[in-house]
Protein backbone atom coordinates (compact mmCIF):
# COMPACT_ATOMS: atom_id res chain seq x y z
CA UNK A 1 0.00 0.00 0.00
CA UNK A 2 1.50 3.31 -0.84
CA UNK A 3 1.11 6.28 1.76
CA UNK A 4 1.30 9.72 1.04
CA UNK A 5 5.55 10.99 1.21
CA UNK A 6 6.42 13.78 3.28
CA UNK A 7 8.13 16.33 1.15
CA UNK A 8 10.94 18.75 3.12
CA UNK A 9 11.00 21.94 3.06
CA UNK A 10 14.96 22.32 4.15
CA UNK A 11 15.13 26.30 3.73
CA UNK A 12 12.05 26.43 6.31
CA UNK A 13 14.66 24.81 8.93
CA UNK A 14 15.72 26.31 11.50
CA UNK A 15 18.90 25.23 11.53
CA UNK A 16 20.92 23.68 8.48
CA UNK A 17 20.87 19.87 8.74
CA UNK A 18 24.23 18.31 9.08
CA UNK A 19 23.14 16.17 6.06
CA UNK A 20 21.67 17.39 3.01
CA UNK A 21 22.69 15.82 0.20
CA UNK A 22 22.41 11.80 0.97
CA UNK A 23 24.53 10.62 -2.28
CA UNK A 24 27.28 13.19 -1.90
CA UNK A 25 27.47 12.21 1.68
CA UNK A 26 27.65 8.25 1.26
CA UNK A 27 30.35 8.87 -1.70
CA UNK A 28 32.59 10.96 0.82
CA UNK A 29 32.20 9.50 4.26
CA UNK A 30 34.90 7.18 5.51
CA UNK A 31 34.63 5.52 9.22
CA UNK A 32 38.25 7.19 9.05
CA UNK A 33 36.85 10.75 9.31
CA UNK A 34 34.83 10.04 11.89
CA UNK A 35 37.74 9.02 14.19
CA UNK A 36 39.27 12.67 13.79
CA UNK A 37 36.23 14.11 15.91
CA UNK A 38 38.14 12.13 18.73
CA UNK A 39 41.09 13.01 21.12
CA UNK A 40 41.97 9.79 21.61
CA UNK A 41 43.41 8.59 25.36
CA UNK A 42 46.37 10.52 26.23
CA UNK A 43 47.56 7.56 28.01
CA UNK A 44 47.32 5.77 24.12
CA UNK A 45 44.35 4.20 23.00
CA UNK A 46 39.93 5.28 22.78
CA UNK A 47 37.75 5.17 25.51
CA UNK A 48 34.33 5.99 25.55
CA UNK A 49 34.21 8.15 28.79
CA UNK A 50 37.11 10.37 27.95
CA UNK A 51 35.84 11.05 24.40
CA UNK A 52 32.21 11.85 26.37
CA UNK A 53 33.06 13.74 29.43
CA UNK A 54 36.89 14.17 29.56
CA UNK A 55 38.18 16.12 26.75
CA UNK A 56 34.80 18.54 26.76
CA UNK A 57 35.73 19.18 30.80
CA UNK A 58 39.26 19.25 29.92
CA UNK A 59 38.27 22.20 26.85
CA UNK A 60 36.18 24.95 26.13
CA UNK A 61 32.50 22.95 27.25
CA UNK A 62 33.98 22.46 30.92
CA UNK A 63 30.98 24.80 32.11
CA UNK A 64 28.44 23.64 29.73
CA UNK A 65 25.39 22.16 31.11
CA UNK A 66 25.71 17.64 30.03
CA UNK A 67 22.71 16.93 32.30
CA UNK A 68 19.60 17.78 33.41
CA UNK A 69 18.06 15.43 35.51
CA UNK A 70 14.51 15.40 36.28
CA UNK A 71 13.30 13.34 39.16
CA UNK A 72 10.28 11.76 39.62
CA UNK A 73 9.16 13.95 42.78
CA UNK A 74 9.96 17.16 41.04
CA UNK A 75 13.29 17.76 41.79
CA UNK A 76 15.80 18.99 38.82
CA UNK A 77 19.52 18.78 38.74
CA UNK A 78 22.06 19.90 36.53
CA UNK A 79 25.73 19.06 36.11
CA UNK A 80 28.26 20.32 33.46
CA UNK A 81 31.37 18.48 32.57
CA UNK A 82 33.44 19.49 34.76
CA UNK A 83 31.34 18.35 37.63
CA UNK A 84 30.40 14.71 35.38
CA UNK A 85 34.23 14.37 34.93
CA UNK A 86 34.79 14.94 38.94
CA UNK A 87 32.19 12.28 39.58
CA UNK A 88 33.21 10.06 37.45
CA UNK A 89 36.75 10.02 38.65
CA UNK A 90 35.80 9.47 42.24
CA UNK A 91 33.42 6.44 41.15
CA UNK A 92 36.32 4.73 38.79
CA UNK A 93 39.06 4.94 41.71
CA UNK A 94 36.32 3.73 44.13
CA UNK A 95 36.08 0.72 41.87
CA UNK A 96 39.12 0.98 41.39
CA UNK A 97 40.29 0.97 44.95
CA UNK A 98 38.04 -2.79 45.82
CA UNK A 99 39.86 -4.20 42.51
CA UNK A 100 37.66 -4.38 39.86
CA UNK A 101 39.72 -5.13 36.88
CA UNK A 102 39.70 -4.33 33.57
CA UNK A 103 37.09 -6.54 31.49
CA UNK A 104 35.43 -7.55 34.55
CA UNK A 105 31.06 -6.98 34.13
CA UNK A 106 30.05 -4.81 37.04
CA UNK A 107 25.95 -4.33 36.31
CA UNK A 108 23.67 -1.66 36.96
CA UNK A 109 20.53 -2.12 38.18
CA UNK A 110 18.83 1.77 39.25
CA UNK A 111 15.89 3.96 38.21
CA UNK A 112 17.01 6.69 36.32
CA UNK A 113 18.86 8.77 38.93
CA UNK A 114 21.82 10.83 38.65
CA UNK A 115 24.51 8.12 40.06
CA UNK A 116 23.30 5.63 37.04
CA UNK A 117 24.94 7.63 34.36
CA UNK A 118 28.22 8.49 36.30
CA UNK A 119 28.09 5.04 37.38
CA UNK A 120 28.34 4.50 33.53
CA UNK A 121 31.10 6.32 32.86
CA UNK A 122 33.17 5.80 35.78
CA UNK A 123 32.81 1.91 35.15
CA UNK A 124 34.66 2.88 31.94
CA UNK A 125 37.18 4.93 32.80
CA UNK A 126 38.30 1.93 35.02
CA UNK A 127 38.14 -0.15 31.47
CA UNK A 128 35.51 -2.64 33.74
CA UNK A 129 32.62 -3.34 31.56
CA UNK A 130 28.94 -2.14 32.00
CA UNK A 131 26.21 -3.79 31.88
CA UNK A 132 22.61 -2.44 32.51
CA UNK A 133 19.62 -3.48 33.69
CA UNK A 134 16.18 -2.61 33.86
CA UNK A 135 15.16 -1.55 37.33
CA UNK A 136 11.76 -3.56 36.82
CA UNK A 137 13.03 -6.89 36.28
CA UNK A 138 12.27 -9.36 38.90
CA UNK A 139 14.85 -11.06 40.89
CA UNK A 140 14.62 -14.38 38.52
CA UNK A 141 15.55 -12.25 34.86
CA UNK A 142 18.03 -10.32 37.21
CA UNK A 143 19.75 -13.73 38.10
CA UNK A 144 19.67 -14.81 34.44
CA UNK A 145 21.72 -12.07 33.02
CA UNK A 146 24.06 -11.99 36.25
CA UNK A 147 25.01 -15.44 35.73
CA UNK A 148 24.77 -15.36 32.00
CA UNK A 149 27.30 -12.53 32.52
CA UNK A 150 29.64 -13.08 35.07
CA UNK A 151 29.31 -10.36 37.51
CA UNK A 152 31.35 -9.05 39.63
CA UNK A 153 29.63 -6.31 40.77
CA UNK A 154 26.56 -4.72 41.01
CA UNK A 155 25.70 -0.57 41.48
CA UNK A 156 22.06 -0.70 42.74
CA UNK A 157 19.51 1.22 45.33
CA UNK A 158 19.02 0.29 48.66
CA UNK A 159 15.27 -0.68 47.72
CA UNK A 160 16.25 -2.60 44.55
CA UNK A 161 19.25 -4.51 46.47
CA UNK A 162 15.98 -5.82 49.32
CA UNK A 163 13.79 -6.35 47.26
CA UNK A 164 15.46 -8.14 44.31
CA UNK A 165 18.52 -9.21 44.88
CA UNK A 166 19.20 -10.10 48.46
CA UNK A 167 17.44 -13.42 47.65
CA UNK A 168 19.53 -14.45 44.70
CA UNK A 169 23.18 -12.75 46.14
CA UNK A 170 24.11 -16.63 47.54
CA UNK A 171 23.20 -17.68 43.69
CA UNK A 172 25.98 -15.67 42.38
CA UNK A 173 29.22 -16.31 44.33
CA UNK A 174 31.68 -14.43 42.41
CA UNK A 175 29.86 -11.42 42.73
CA UNK A 176 32.74 -9.12 45.05
CA UNK A 177 31.05 -5.67 46.32
CA UNK A 178 27.29 -4.11 45.99
CA UNK A 179 27.76 -0.79 46.09
CA UNK A 180 24.71 1.07 47.23
CA UNK A 181 23.65 4.26 45.73
CA UNK A 182 21.69 5.77 48.68
CA UNK A 183 22.98 4.17 51.65
CA UNK A 184 23.96 6.06 54.16
CA UNK A 185 26.90 3.41 56.12
CA UNK A 186 27.99 0.14 54.51
CA UNK A 187 26.07 -2.96 55.46
CA UNK A 188 28.95 -5.25 55.59
CA UNK A 189 32.37 -5.55 53.94
CA UNK A 190 30.54 -6.61 50.84
CA UNK A 191 27.44 -4.49 50.76
CA UNK A 192 28.59 -0.93 50.28
CA UNK A 193 27.43 2.54 50.77
CA UNK A 194 28.74 4.65 47.38
CA UNK A 195 28.35 7.55 49.36
CA UNK A 196 30.72 7.08 52.12
CA UNK A 197 33.50 5.54 49.28
CA UNK A 198 32.43 8.68 46.72
CA UNK A 199 33.36 11.06 50.08
CA UNK A 200 37.10 9.23 50.37
CA UNK A 201 37.69 9.47 47.12
CA UNK A 202 39.49 11.11 44.59
CA UNK A 203 38.40 13.50 41.72
CA UNK A 204 41.75 12.72 40.04
CA UNK A 205 41.68 9.70 37.49
CA UNK A 206 44.26 8.60 35.11
CA UNK A 207 42.63 6.45 32.00
CA UNK A 208 44.85 3.58 31.51
CA UNK A 209 45.10 3.00 27.42
CA UNK A 210 42.37 1.24 25.83
CA UNK A 211 42.64 -0.62 23.00
CA UNK A 212 39.39 0.69 20.71
CA UNK A 213 38.76 -3.40 20.95
CA UNK A 214 38.70 -3.54 24.25
CA UNK A 215 34.55 -4.57 25.56
CA UNK A 216 32.95 -1.71 26.85
CA UNK A 217 29.13 -2.56 27.18
CA UNK A 218 27.39 -6.40 27.53
CA UNK A 219 23.65 -5.43 26.53
CA UNK A 220 20.63 -8.09 26.79
CA UNK A 221 18.19 -8.30 23.78
CA UNK A 222 14.80 -7.41 24.49
CA UNK A 223 13.41 -10.62 24.11
CA UNK A 224 10.93 -10.27 21.96
CA UNK A 225 11.35 -13.59 20.23
CA UNK A 226 12.93 -15.84 22.40
CA UNK A 227 15.42 -15.97 25.91
CA UNK A 228 17.57 -12.66 25.59
CA UNK A 229 21.24 -12.39 23.95
CA UNK A 230 24.26 -11.27 26.12
CA UNK A 231 25.36 -8.74 23.02
CA UNK A 232 29.33 -7.30 23.45
CA UNK A 233 30.45 -4.20 22.51
CA UNK A 234 33.58 -2.50 22.06
CA UNK A 235 34.91 0.80 22.75
CA UNK A 236 34.98 1.92 19.34
CA UNK A 237 31.29 1.78 19.30
CA UNK A 238 31.42 5.71 19.39
CA UNK A 239 32.24 6.34 15.59
CA UNK A 240 28.64 4.89 15.19
CA UNK A 241 27.26 6.79 17.99
CA UNK A 242 29.25 9.96 16.98
CA UNK A 243 28.29 9.51 12.84
CA UNK A 244 24.60 8.70 14.18
CA UNK A 245 24.25 11.71 16.42
CA UNK A 246 25.30 13.72 13.42
CA UNK A 247 23.61 12.62 10.64
CA UNK A 248 20.23 10.97 12.32
CA UNK A 249 19.77 12.83 14.96
CA UNK A 250 20.71 15.87 13.68
CA UNK A 251 22.85 17.26 16.46
CA UNK A 252 24.23 20.63 16.35
CA UNK A 253 26.62 22.08 19.47
CA UNK A 254 23.63 24.19 21.16
CA UNK A 255 21.38 21.27 21.03
CA UNK A 256 19.05 19.91 24.10
CA UNK A 257 18.33 16.52 23.43
CA UNK A 258 16.49 13.87 25.49
CA UNK A 259 16.14 11.01 24.65
CA UNK A 260 13.02 8.28 26.71
CA UNK A 261 14.36 5.06 26.83
CA UNK A 262 16.01 3.81 29.80
CA UNK A 263 19.11 2.79 30.01
CA UNK A 264 18.39 -0.88 30.28
CA UNK A 265 17.72 -0.52 26.72
CA UNK A 266 20.59 -0.24 23.89
CA UNK A 267 19.08 2.73 22.92
CA UNK A 268 18.94 4.11 26.74
CA UNK A 269 22.65 3.77 26.56
CA UNK A 270 23.68 4.39 22.98
CA UNK A 271 21.81 7.59 22.44
CA UNK A 272 20.48 8.18 25.93
CA UNK A 273 24.10 8.93 27.48
CA UNK A 274 26.74 8.57 24.71
CA UNK A 275 25.92 9.77 21.59
CA UNK A 276 24.99 12.98 23.08
CA UNK A 277 28.09 13.20 25.33
CA UNK A 278 30.06 12.63 22.86
CA UNK A 279 29.00 15.54 21.13
CA UNK A 280 29.38 18.29 23.82
CA UNK A 281 25.30 18.81 24.11
CA UNK A 282 23.20 18.70 26.79
CA UNK A 283 20.78 16.17 27.97
CA UNK A 284 17.80 15.70 29.06
CA UNK A 285 16.83 12.69 32.07
CA UNK A 286 13.76 12.09 33.76
CA UNK A 287 13.43 9.35 36.24
CA UNK A 288 9.49 9.02 35.86
CA UNK A 289 7.49 6.87 33.65
CA UNK A 290 5.46 7.52 30.77
CA UNK A 291 2.99 10.54 31.29
CA UNK A 292 1.85 12.45 28.30
CA UNK A 293 1.26 16.04 30.89
CA UNK A 294 4.69 15.53 32.29
CA UNK A 295 6.47 14.37 28.72
CA UNK A 296 5.20 17.88 27.05
CA UNK A 297 5.94 20.22 30.08
CA UNK A 298 9.61 18.78 30.06
CA UNK A 299 9.85 19.11 26.11
CA UNK A 300 8.75 22.58 26.50
CA UNK A 301 10.04 23.85 29.83
CA UNK A 302 13.68 22.81 28.90
CA UNK A 303 13.54 23.76 24.98
CA UNK A 304 13.80 20.68 23.78
CA UNK A 305 15.63 20.67 20.39
CA UNK A 306 15.70 17.03 19.53
CA UNK A 307 14.14 14.13 20.56
CA UNK A 308 13.88 10.08 20.63
CA UNK A 309 11.33 8.04 21.38
CA UNK A 310 9.73 4.99 20.55
CA UNK A 311 6.38 4.00 18.67
CA UNK A 312 4.77 2.36 21.43
CA UNK A 313 4.90 5.76 23.30
CA UNK A 314 3.94 7.86 20.27
CA UNK A 315 0.94 5.21 20.15
CA UNK A 316 0.02 6.09 23.84
CA UNK A 317 -0.24 9.51 22.78
CA UNK A 318 -2.44 8.77 20.11
CA UNK A 319 -4.73 6.83 21.79
CA UNK A 320 -5.01 9.36 24.55
CA UNK A 321 -5.88 11.95 21.87
CA UNK A 322 -4.27 14.80 22.87
CA UNK A 323 -3.82 17.77 21.04
CA UNK A 324 0.00 19.09 23.20
CA UNK A 325 0.54 22.49 20.86
CA UNK A 326 -2.83 24.01 22.46
CA UNK A 327 -1.35 23.71 25.73
CA UNK A 328 2.08 23.64 25.35
CA UNK A 329 4.83 25.96 23.56
CA UNK A 330 7.34 23.24 21.57
CA UNK A 331 8.53 25.82 18.86
CA UNK A 332 12.27 24.78 19.69
CA UNK A 333 11.55 21.15 18.89
CA UNK A 334 12.78 20.81 15.54
CA UNK A 335 13.62 16.82 14.77
CA UNK A 336 11.54 13.53 16.34
CA UNK A 337 13.19 10.41 15.69
CA UNK A 338 11.46 6.89 16.53
CA UNK A 339 13.17 3.45 17.03
CA UNK A 340 12.43 0.02 18.58
CA UNK A 341 9.23 -1.31 16.65
CA UNK A 342 7.73 -0.84 12.73
CA UNK A 343 6.27 2.64 12.92
CA UNK A 344 2.98 2.67 11.42
CA UNK A 345 2.14 5.54 9.09
CA UNK A 346 -1.09 6.71 10.72
CA UNK A 347 2.10 7.83 13.42
CA UNK A 348 3.85 9.84 11.30
CA UNK A 349 0.89 11.78 10.06
CA UNK A 350 -0.28 11.76 13.32
CA UNK A 351 2.64 13.79 14.28
CA UNK A 352 2.36 16.21 11.46
CA UNK A 353 -1.17 16.67 12.54
CA UNK A 354 -0.66 17.44 16.08
CA UNK A 355 3.00 18.26 16.60
CA UNK A 356 3.15 20.34 13.02
CA UNK A 357 6.40 17.69 12.95
CA UNK A 358 7.13 14.28 11.37
CA UNK A 359 8.08 11.34 13.26
CA UNK A 360 10.98 10.00 11.53
CA UNK A 361 11.75 6.19 11.65
CA UNK A 362 14.98 4.80 11.94
CA UNK A 363 16.14 0.94 12.61
CA UNK A 364 18.78 -0.79 14.31
CA UNK A 365 19.38 -3.53 16.96
CA UNK A 366 21.25 -4.38 19.96
CA UNK A 367 23.18 -6.50 18.11
CA UNK A 368 24.01 -3.41 15.58
CA UNK A 369 25.29 -0.90 18.62
CA UNK A 370 23.99 2.22 16.53
CA UNK A 371 21.03 2.83 13.85
CA UNK A 372 21.51 1.73 10.60
CA UNK A 373 18.64 2.48 8.85
CA UNK A 374 17.12 6.18 8.87
CA UNK A 375 14.54 8.91 8.04
CA UNK A 376 17.40 12.21 8.04
CA UNK A 377 15.91 15.56 8.88
CA UNK A 378 16.29 16.68 5.19
CA UNK A 379 15.07 14.23 3.59
CA UNK A 380 11.50 12.91 2.01
CA UNK A 381 9.79 10.46 4.47
CA UNK A 382 7.78 7.83 2.72
CA UNK A 383 5.93 7.03 5.53
CA UNK A 384 5.56 3.43 6.51
CA UNK A 385 9.47 3.23 5.46
CA UNK A 386 12.86 2.80 7.88
CA UNK A 387 14.60 5.16 5.10
CA UNK A 388 17.99 4.28 4.07
CA UNK A 389 21.54 3.34 5.11
CA UNK A 390 23.60 5.32 7.25
CA UNK A 391 25.82 6.50 5.14
CA UNK A 392 29.16 4.08 5.71
CA UNK A 393 26.64 1.49 6.18
CA UNK A 394 25.75 -1.12 3.53
CA UNK A 395 22.52 -2.91 3.93
CA UNK A 396 20.63 -5.00 1.62
CA UNK A 397 17.91 -7.52 1.00
CA UNK A 398 19.20 -10.63 0.03
CA UNK A 399 17.65 -14.49 0.31
CA UNK A 400 19.92 -17.04 2.07
CA UNK A 401 20.36 -20.48 -0.40
CA UNK A 402 20.63 -24.03 0.81
CA UNK A 403 24.11 -24.03 0.23
CA UNK A 404 25.10 -21.59 2.58
CA UNK A 405 25.55 -19.08 0.21
CA UNK A 406 23.47 -15.65 -0.07
CA UNK A 407 21.84 -13.72 -3.14
CA UNK A 408 21.50 -10.13 -3.09
CA UNK A 409 18.16 -9.54 -4.24
CA UNK A 410 18.05 -6.29 -6.44
CA UNK A 411 14.24 -6.55 -7.72
CA UNK A 412 12.61 -3.64 -5.95
CA UNK A 413 9.57 -4.98 -3.45
CA UNK A 414 10.82 -8.41 -2.93
CA UNK A 415 10.82 -10.08 0.31
CA UNK A 416 13.90 -10.97 1.79
CA UNK A 417 16.32 -10.98 5.05
CA UNK A 418 17.49 -7.36 5.48
CA UNK A 419 21.09 -7.98 6.05
CA UNK A 420 24.04 -5.69 6.48
CA UNK A 421 27.95 -6.20 5.42
CA UNK A 422 30.07 -6.31 8.40
CA UNK A 423 32.64 -4.48 9.49
CA UNK A 424 30.72 -1.21 10.76
CA UNK A 425 32.57 0.18 14.38
CA UNK A 426 29.50 -0.61 16.64
CA UNK A 427 28.76 -3.85 15.11
CA UNK A 428 28.95 -6.47 18.12
CA UNK A 429 31.94 -8.78 18.59
CA UNK A 430 30.03 -11.81 20.60
CA UNK A 431 27.26 -13.21 22.13
CA UNK A 432 28.05 -13.87 25.22
CA UNK A 433 29.17 -17.57 25.75
CA UNK A 434 27.59 -18.18 22.73
CA UNK A 435 29.80 -18.34 19.66
CA UNK A 436 28.24 -20.54 17.80
CA UNK A 437 25.41 -18.43 17.31
CA UNK A 438 27.58 -15.69 16.68
CA UNK A 439 29.26 -17.32 13.69
CA UNK A 440 25.18 -18.54 12.78
CA UNK A 441 24.35 -14.49 12.06
CA UNK A 442 27.13 -14.19 9.47
CA UNK A 443 26.29 -15.89 5.94
CA UNK A 444 28.15 -15.53 2.95
CA UNK A 445 29.92 -11.82 3.75
CA UNK A 446 26.66 -10.87 5.45
CA UNK A 447 25.26 -9.70 8.88
CA UNK A 448 21.46 -11.39 8.73
CA UNK A 449 19.11 -9.25 11.20
CA UNK A 450 16.72 -11.81 11.77
CA UNK A 451 14.31 -9.18 10.03
CA UNK A 452 12.77 -9.36 6.81
CA UNK A 453 12.35 -6.03 4.76
CA UNK A 454 12.41 -4.79 1.07
CA UNK A 455 13.71 -2.14 -0.99
CA UNK A 456 11.90 0.20 -3.53
CA UNK A 457 13.58 1.30 -6.57
CA UNK A 458 15.24 4.03 -4.94
CA UNK A 459 17.13 2.67 -1.96
CA UNK A 460 14.27 2.72 0.89
CA UNK A 461 14.21 0.02 3.34
CA UNK A 462 10.25 -0.79 4.40
CA UNK A 463 10.04 -3.30 6.90
CA UNK A 464 8.10 -6.32 6.28
CA UNK A 465 8.51 -8.18 9.80
CA UNK A 466 10.73 -10.65 11.91
CA UNK A 467 11.57 -13.15 10.25
CA UNK A 468 9.56 -15.94 13.23
CA UNK A 469 6.40 -13.61 12.74
CA UNK A 470 6.27 -14.28 8.79
CA UNK A 471 2.18 -15.54 8.01
CA UNK A 472 2.06 -18.31 5.01
CA UNK A 473 -1.49 -17.73 4.12
CA UNK A 474 -3.28 -19.23 0.86
CA UNK A 475 0.49 -19.33 -0.49
CA UNK A 476 0.96 -15.69 0.23
CA UNK A 477 3.45 -14.47 2.49
CA UNK A 478 2.42 -11.69 4.59
CA UNK A 479 4.37 -9.67 7.29
CA UNK A 480 2.39 -8.18 10.36
CA UNK A 481 3.33 -4.57 10.04
CA UNK A 482 1.65 -4.03 6.99
CA UNK A 483 -2.05 -5.48 8.55
CA UNK A 484 -1.57 -3.58 11.38
CA UNK A 485 -0.45 -0.52 9.52
CA UNK A 486 -3.69 -1.12 8.14
CA UNK A 487 -6.10 -0.94 11.14
CA UNK A 488 -4.02 1.60 12.17
CA UNK A 489 -6.21 3.19 10.50
CA UNK A 490 -9.42 3.07 11.53
CA UNK A 491 -10.35 5.40 14.06
CA UNK A 492 -10.88 2.70 16.49
CA UNK A 493 -7.70 1.23 16.65
CA UNK A 494 -5.31 2.34 19.49
CA UNK A 495 -3.16 -0.77 18.50
CA UNK A 496 -2.73 -4.04 17.00
CA UNK A 497 -0.94 -7.18 16.87
CA UNK A 498 -1.40 -9.62 14.31
CA UNK A 499 -0.45 -13.30 13.78
CA UNK A 500 -1.04 -16.48 11.87
CA UNK A 501 -3.11 -18.95 13.47
CA UNK A 502 -3.10 -22.69 11.84
CA UNK A 503 -5.23 -23.65 9.34
CA UNK A 504 -6.05 -26.81 7.55
CA UNK A 505 -7.32 -25.27 4.07
CA UNK A 506 -5.22 -22.31 3.67
CA UNK A 507 -2.15 -23.29 6.05
CA UNK A 508 -2.92 -20.08 8.44
CA UNK A 509 -5.25 -17.31 8.96
CA UNK A 510 -4.38 -14.21 10.08
CA UNK A 511 -5.58 -12.80 12.93
CA UNK A 512 -5.63 -9.17 14.69
CA UNK A 513 -5.44 -8.74 18.68
CA UNK A 514 -7.11 -5.17 18.17
CA UNK A 515 -7.35 -2.89 21.48
CA UNK A 516 -9.55 -0.07 20.85
CA UNK A 517 -8.99 3.74 21.69
CA UNK A 518 -11.11 5.50 24.68
CA UNK A 519 -15.24 5.49 24.18
CA UNK A 520 -14.76 2.77 21.60
CA UNK A 521 -16.81 -0.73 22.52
CA UNK A 522 -15.77 -4.22 21.68
CA UNK A 523 -18.84 -5.33 19.66
CA UNK A 524 -19.31 -7.90 17.05
CA UNK A 525 -20.68 -5.04 14.57
CA UNK A 526 -17.13 -3.34 15.24
CA UNK A 527 -15.34 -6.76 14.56
CA UNK A 528 -17.54 -7.03 11.21
CA UNK A 529 -16.49 -3.42 10.28
CA UNK A 530 -12.53 -4.22 10.84
CA UNK A 531 -12.56 -7.28 8.69
CA UNK A 532 -14.30 -5.13 6.15
CA UNK A 533 -12.02 -2.18 6.46
CA UNK A 534 -8.75 -4.20 6.13
CA UNK A 535 -10.18 -6.38 3.37
CA UNK A 536 -10.85 -3.39 1.72
CA UNK A 537 -7.17 -2.02 2.28
CA UNK A 538 -5.53 -5.02 2.08
CA UNK A 539 -7.74 -7.41 -0.30
CA UNK A 540 -8.89 -10.78 0.83
CA UNK A 541 -6.10 -12.12 0.38
CA UNK A 542 -3.72 -10.60 3.40
CA UNK A 543 -6.38 -8.89 5.35
CA UNK A 544 -7.56 -10.69 8.84
CA UNK A 545 -9.84 -13.44 9.18
CA UNK A 546 -10.76 -13.17 12.77
CA UNK A 547 -10.59 -10.51 15.08
CA UNK A 548 -10.52 -10.44 18.63
CA UNK A 549 -10.29 -7.32 21.18
CA UNK A 550 -8.10 -7.01 24.28
CA UNK A 551 -7.44 -4.62 26.62
CA UNK A 552 -3.81 -4.34 26.27
CA UNK A 553 -1.03 -6.20 24.23
CA UNK A 554 1.72 -8.29 25.94
CA UNK A 555 4.72 -6.06 25.05
CA UNK A 556 8.11 -6.40 26.52
CA UNK A 557 9.51 -3.88 28.68
CA UNK A 558 10.99 -1.74 26.16
CA UNK A 559 7.73 -1.69 24.62
CA UNK A 560 7.48 -3.84 21.78
CA UNK A 561 4.46 -6.07 20.94
CA UNK A 562 5.33 -9.74 21.63
CA UNK A 563 3.45 -11.66 19.12
CA UNK A 564 5.25 -15.01 19.77
CA UNK A 565 3.26 -14.59 23.05
CA UNK A 566 0.18 -13.89 21.66
CA UNK A 567 0.32 -17.24 19.13
CA UNK A 568 1.56 -19.38 22.36
CA UNK A 569 -1.77 -18.28 24.19
CA UNK A 570 -3.57 -18.59 20.90
CA UNK A 571 -2.37 -21.95 20.48
CA UNK A 572 -2.23 -23.00 24.15
CA UNK A 573 1.66 -23.78 24.03
CA UNK A 574 4.18 -22.67 26.83
CA UNK A 575 4.87 -19.26 26.93
CA UNK A 576 8.82 -19.46 27.12
CA UNK A 577 11.02 -16.64 28.58
CA UNK A 578 8.51 -14.20 29.64
CA UNK A 579 11.32 -12.05 31.56
CA UNK A 580 11.02 -8.95 29.70
CA UNK A 581 7.29 -8.80 29.84
CA UNK A 582 5.47 -5.92 31.03
CA UNK A 583 3.18 -6.54 33.82
P1 LIG B 1 15.30 -10.50 20.84
O1 LIG B 1 16.45 -10.41 19.86
O2 LIG B 1 15.72 -10.92 22.18
O3 LIG B 1 14.13 -11.23 20.31
P2 LIG B 1 14.67 -7.79 20.08
O4 LIG B 1 15.11 -8.20 18.72
O5 LIG B 1 13.34 -7.14 20.20
O6 LIG B 1 14.75 -9.01 21.09
P3 LIG B 1 16.28 -5.44 20.25
O7 LIG B 1 17.67 -5.61 19.80
O8 LIG B 1 16.02 -4.49 21.38
O9 LIG B 1 15.74 -6.83 20.72
O10 LIG B 1 15.36 -4.97 19.08
C1 LIG B 1 15.75 -4.96 17.73
C2 LIG B 1 14.58 -5.33 16.86
O11 LIG B 1 13.51 -4.39 17.01
C3 LIG B 1 14.87 -5.33 15.40
O12 LIG B 1 15.49 -6.52 14.97
C4 LIG B 1 13.47 -5.16 14.80
O13 LIG B 1 12.77 -6.39 14.75
C5 LIG B 1 12.80 -4.24 15.80
N1 LIG B 1 12.93 -2.84 15.33
C6 LIG B 1 13.73 -1.88 15.81
N2 LIG B 1 13.55 -0.73 15.15
C7 LIG B 1 12.63 -0.96 14.21
C8 LIG B 1 12.01 -0.17 13.20
N3 LIG B 1 12.30 1.11 13.05
N4 LIG B 1 11.12 -0.78 12.39
C9 LIG B 1 10.81 -2.09 12.55
N5 LIG B 1 11.35 -2.87 13.49
C10 LIG B 1 12.24 -2.32 14.32
MG1 LIG C 1 16.67 -9.41 18.10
Amino acid sequence: MEYKWIEKDVGALPVKPNLLDYEEVRRSFSWDDVGKNFEGLPSGGLNIAHEAIDRHANGSLKEKLALIWHGKNGERKTYTYEDLKKETNRFANVIKKLGFEKGERIYILSPRVPELYIGVMGILKNRSVMCPLFAQFGPEPILQRMEGGDAKGLLTTEHLYDKKVAGIVDKLPDLKYVLLIDAKEHRDDKILSLPRLMEEASEEFEILPTDPEDMSLLHFTSGTTGKPKGVIHVHKAIYTHWATGYYVLDFHPDDIFWCTADPGWVTGTSYGIIAPWLHGITNVIDEAEFNAQRWFSILQDEKVNVWYTAPTAIRRLMRLDVDPLKDYDLSNLRLIQSVGEPLNPEAVYWGMEKLKLPIHDNWWQTETGGIMIANYISQTIRPGSMGRPLPGIEAAIVEQNDDGTATVITEPGKHGDLALKPGWPSMFRGYLHNEEKYKKSFVDGWYISGDLAYMDKDGYFWFVGRADDIIKTSGHMVGPFEVESALMEHPAVAEVGVIGVPDPVIGQKVKAFVSLKEGYEPTDDLKRELIGFGRKKLGVAVAPKEIEFVDNLPKTRSGKIMRRLLKAQELGLPLGDTSTLEK
